[in-house]
């Protein structure tokens, strides 16, 4: 309560900025919304162990700070506001599916940041989708993997090998939609889908707020995988 009143009084003396264009008012304003680019169908190539993904924007600015803010400044505020557009995305170009599920952190990482940035996502999707969100707890991320940002693709794929498991006495719903907020080479997104099949699963699809372009993604900064 406490924690909400200094932080109610301190936007009102400091009021949110916009991460693009640094007015006052919102975290990302409408104006800069539109300046989000939408993700290039033809770079969307079949990933492995995935029946199908979908990328809402090209991982540029502004959508960079505006992630940013939300994983590494703490800004959980932000994934209301990211959710929501990748939420009208999925509107727009939905994915079959029985049940959402949000990539995992590592324990570790996830007590480090207080918060999945990727369960934030989902759960705005939830909400526009009327589609279950599975409770983390059901996939767990059970080995710390490096920073998939400095690997390239087959160590990336290498690195993420056996790092999750289904950890749930039922097996999973016929059908998955996984959600990350910055897909790479994907190797994260195959490596759980390959686990939910073998639990059960018959249908990994996945869904990301941002990726690169093929050309570009060697030099991702910041990214997971
Ligand atoms: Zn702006």
């Amino acid at each position: 309560m406490l924690k909400q009143l200094t932080s109610l009084l301190l936007r009102s003396i400091f009021p949110d900025r916009c991460v693009g264009c640094g007015r006052p008012g919102n975290l990302l304003c409408a104006h800069c919304c539109q300046q989000l680019q939408p993700y290039p169908g033809d770079q969307t190539q079949p990933m492995r162990s995935l029946d199908g993904t979908g990328v809402a924007y090209l991982f540029a600015e502004p959508l960079q700070s505006a992630i940013h803010r939300l994983k590494y400044e703490g800004e959980q505020r932000m994934g209301v506001i990211l959710g929501d557009l990748l939420a009208r995305y999925w509107q727009q170009q939905p994915l079959p599916a029985d049940a959402l599920l949000a990539v995992p952190l590592h324990p570790q990482r996830l007590a480090e940041r207080g918060f999945n940035q990727s369960t934030l996502l989902a759960r705005q999707l939830e909400l526009a989708s009327g589609l279950p969100l599975l409770d983390d707890s059901c996939l767990v991320r059970e080995r710390e993997t490096s920073q998939q940002a400095k690997l390239n693709a087959r160590e990336r794929q290498i690195n993420v090998e056996g790092a999750f498991a289904w950890n749930h006495p039922m097996p999973p719903p016929a059908r998955i939609l996984l959600i990350d907020d910055v897909m790479t080479t994907g190797a994260t997104l195959s490596a759980c889908a390959d686990v939910l099949r073998a639990a059960g699963c018959g249908e990994v699809r996945a869904i990301a707020l941002g990726r690169s372009l093929a050309r570009d993604r060697d030099s991702d900064s910041g990214t997971a995988g």
